[in-house]
């Protein structure tokens, strides 16, 4: 058995051979993850721009300028100005040439086709000049970067309309149990309505991912080694829920074996989740999550979540941590390392109750696992934790 530090240097050190990459338009590139780097094809701003309302003027000795016209956003207006004139001029306006700063209008007072300003004015104000956020040529984004809406709007603003990417690693999620009945169906005595497959593919459709398969299967060595061929002969990774633990009726773990499927590695001193299997075929990845619903669940949002982007090449793998105090004391006679459903509001982190591993209800109202590494035994309100933050909804 390994420990939860270990087992993430694991997935961290994983060497990945996935390098698909696509051409995709800017405008469907959320959250993509950038294949090559992006060069600013042209200077940004494109022209020496007005960053302020007020008045582009040619500095002379005197506090009095004609005003000449009027540029506004957008105006391709000529105005050659001598020392002593000035135009009108708008945010986001181009400066004429001539012009060597700009005074906001409220500096200024108005008379007819004058203007006269309170102090005399220093050079090269309220302007941005041509290439002062960009210039043609330079290096914008690189590769790795994963593309929020700041990054796709600076693409665009730089005329930019495809661009290439990785590609989506393709997933497949299959559960396994005899108990499981799928919703719509009445519940025989015995049988649990079955929830996993929902929580993976939520938990990766909030990675941007839509898993190509989802999967059910029995209890049942055959059918279980038959499901998993086919979902390593078709995918990059293959997540399957339950039958990893050692009962009689667990299959995965026999299945992946007869399927030559190489161990990287079983059993996490963690709770919840102990019995998490990893491990590889060729190119493709498997993730063998405990059944227990918030076992699935923790197991996804700490170890799969980091590997899935691996497998996308971002650069920032890991759900954000950082420490917080505790809003209460806790104690806790387990010796493995913890995985607890939280919340983190003012500033503090509160563990909820019912941490039970079969249960969602802490979990669906939890925004942060708090992370007690193995051994830590009595809390005291105030003392700073670890906590993973968990996708914001
Ligand atoms: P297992 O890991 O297969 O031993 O399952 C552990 C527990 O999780 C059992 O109580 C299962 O009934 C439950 N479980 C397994 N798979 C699912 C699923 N897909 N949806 C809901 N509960 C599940
Ligand atoms: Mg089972």
């Amino acid at each position: 058995m390994i420990s939860v530090e270990e087992a993430l240097e694991f997935i961290k050190s994983e060497k990945v051979s996935f390098f698909n990459t696509e051409s995709v338009e800017v405008n469907k590139a959320l959250d993509r993850v950038l294949s090559s780097p992006i060069k600013a094809p042209m200077d940004l701003p494109p022209f020496r721009q007005s960053s302020m309302d007020g008045y582009a003027l040619n500095i002379s000795d005197d506090l009095i300028y004609e005003v000449l016209g009027e540029i506004k956003a957008g105006d391709n207006e000529k105005y050659n100005l001598l020392p002593g004139t000035c135009v009108r001029i708008f945010t986001g306006a181009a400066v004429p040439d001539s012009a060597n700063t700009v005074v906001i209008q409220e500096k200024v007072k108005r008379n007819e086709n004058f203007i006269m300003l309170e102090n005399f004015p220093l050079e090269n104000q309220n302007i941005r000049e041509k290439g002062s956020q960009i210039k043609n040529g330079r290096l914008t984004l690189k590769k790795g970067d994963k593309l929020n809406p700041a990054g796709l709007g600076f693409i665009q603003s730089l005329g930019i309309q495809n661009i290439k990417v990785y590609q989506k690693p393709v997933v497949t999620v299959i559960v396994t149990g005899n108990e499981l009945i799928s919703p719509g169906n009445i519940l025989p005595k015995g049988k649990i309505y079955e929830s996993n497959s929902l929580i993976l593919s939520a938990g990766l459709e909030q990675n941007g991912i839509k898993p190509q398969l989802v999967a059910e299967i029995p209890d049942n060595l055959d059918a279980t080694e038959k499901v998993l061929k086919k979902a390593f002969d078709n995918s990059d990774l293959v997540l399957i829920s339950g039958g990893i633990s050692v009962g009689d009726y667990d299959f995965v773990g026999k299945a992946l074996k007869n399927l030559k499927v190489q161990e990287i590695f079983y059993k996490v001193f963690q709770r919840p989740g102990k019995p998490l299997y990893f491990g590889k075929k060729e190119k493709t990845y498997c993730f063998g999550l405990p059944g227990n619903p918030a076992s699935t669940l923790s197991c996804f949002y700490v170890y799969v979540i980091p590997f899935i982007n691996k497998l996308c090449h971002n650069s920032n793998i890991e759900l954000f941590r950082n420490f917080v105090p505790i809003s209460h004391s806790y104690t806790s006679n387990k010796k493995l390392g913890l995985f607890l459903k939280a919340f983190i509001n003012d500033k503090k982190v509160t563990i909820l109750d019912y941490q039970n591993s079969s249960t969602l209800v802490s979990f669906a109202k939890a925004n942060a696992l708090v992370y007690l590494p193995k051994n830590s035994r009595s809390i005291q309100k105030n003392d700073l934790v670890e906590v993973i933050h968990l996708p914001l909804f």
